[in-house]
């Protein structure tokens, strides 16, 4: 495991600091410490420009598309600047993190010449459509229909918990291509442009008072048939591939938003009293002991350079989803009562306190991109080579 960073990993952080600290006390001061998902959107999909034009954007990708081709370490010494600096969630996290690395490793070269630049400057931004509602966990039970048609694809169907949808151009959907097919077999990873007749978004309200994620319907949406990445039938792997950037490295540097996020709850606990209490005192000094965790739980992947499915990278998902929702919950605890009441704003709605919103937010990360469950399996499946789950339907 690496301790330490190199003397040219040193300087790639302070080049990274500087920038981002002038940029966040400067020009976009107004975005710092924001850490709503749905909040500024005009102005976040500002900053994503800003980022591209100083090719901050994609930095693990290939110079020619973009990025600065950095390593693993540059990497994770990013995310911790970017979070340590107060930068605004990414607007394109799933643009830059996920569908990018998928077609830099599954797109043919006109695609990576099409749909990599606009993604690295902030023009394209995407959202994914995996889960139906019949289909979460059980990716292999997907409907939605895809279906050649005069060189483009047809596709019917829905979508939901769809994040980002209404700020997003382009969906990356699964569908079904294979009349009869089950399970793994038949499906085709496609490329959907949203900005159509076929296509409608209905934003879901959460209990946080946001609307993050959406229904998405596809009526007769229409694609290309070359905008497929991988061969038509043969979408599972790609998706799989996809699931494991989602769940792996592109999570790799957020400690330091955590670390705000625990600075917070011992602020808290330390303005009301509550830090006096035993309990309270002990559940910190957890939380505190987790965190250093999964530094070292950090440290040990920048040795596995692209290795999102294996070794360390594959308990982190798990460990760091855990950790959160148990500090959402000390939050709730360290507050009381006033933890929840949230003001009234003039227009009728209310100021959700930050830490509410952590708690209330916290619940969802034992669910996206893999639940705890089904993390488990991953971990006994493919880390430790144990048998297979029985999957009944799933056939191959
Ligand atoms: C905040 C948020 C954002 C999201 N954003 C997106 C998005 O942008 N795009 C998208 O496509 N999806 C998105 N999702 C959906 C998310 O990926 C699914 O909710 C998740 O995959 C779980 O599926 P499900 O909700 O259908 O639960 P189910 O699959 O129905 O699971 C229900 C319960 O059964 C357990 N379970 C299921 N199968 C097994 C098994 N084989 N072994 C053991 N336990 C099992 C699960 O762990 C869970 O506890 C988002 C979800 C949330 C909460």
């Amino acid at each position: 495991m690496r301790l330490s960073y190199t003397d040219s990993e040193r300087a790639f952080r302070t080049e990274a600091a500087d920038w981002l600290r002038s940029e966040l006390c400067g020009e976009f001061a107004d975005v710092r410490g924001l850490t709503s998902r749905v909040g500024a959107p005009e102005r976040r999909l500002e900053w994503e420009k800003r980022l591209g034009e100083a090719r901050w954007s994609v930095i693990g990708w290939p110079a020619e598309y973009g990025g600065r081709d950095a390593t693993m370490a540059e990497r994770v010494i990013f995310a911790e600047e970017y979070a340590g600096a107060g930068g605004p969630p990414r607007i394109n996290h799933v643009g830059v993190e996920l569908l990018g690395p998928t077609v830099i490793a599954y797109g043919t070269a006109a695609q990576k010449a099409r749909f990599l630049p606009p993604i690295a400057t902030g023009g394209s931004i995407w959202c994914q459509g995996y889960s139906e509602p019949g289909a979460g966990s059980d990716l292999g039970a997907v409907r939605t229909r895809a279906q050649l048609d005069n060189g483009e694809w047809i596709i019917d169907g829905q979508k939901v918990w769809t994040s980002l949808a209404q700020f997003s151009g382009w969906a990356f959907i699964l569908a079904r291509s294979e009349p009869g097919s089950v399970g793994r077999n038949g499906l085709t990873f496609l490329l959907v442009p949203l900005d159509q007749a076929g296509v409608s978004i209905r934003p879901i309200r959460q209990i946080t008072g946001d609307a993050e994620f959406n229904e998405l319907f596809l009526d007769g949406a229409r694609t290309d048939q070359g905008d497929i990445l991988g061969a038509p039938g043969e979408g599972w792997d790609v998706a799989m591939a996809l699931l494991g950037f989602e769940r792996g490295v592109s999570t790799l540097g957020q400690q330091m938003a955590f670390r705000n996020e625990l600075d917070a709850v011992i602020a808290a606990a330390r303005a009301n009293g509550s830090a006096q209490d035993p309990l309270i005192r002990q559940r910190l000094a957890q939380a505190e002991i987790g965190l250093r965790l999964m530094r070292f739980g950090a440290l040990r992947m920048l040795d596995q350079e692209g290795g999102a499915g294996t070794g360390a990278a594959i308990t982190y998902k798990i460990q760091w989803a855990s950790w959160r929702r148990s500090l959402g919950e000390l939050a709730m605890d360290v507050l009381g009562q006033a933890g929840q009441v949230a003001p009234a704003l003039p227009d009728g709605d209310y100021a959700m306190p930050i830490l509410t919103d952590l708690f209330l937010n916290a619940r969802a990360d034992t669910i996206y991109g893999g639940t705890n469950q089904i993390q488990r399996n991953l971990i006994a499946e493919r880390g430790l080579g144990l048998p297979r789950e029985l999957r009944g339907d799933l056939k191959g």
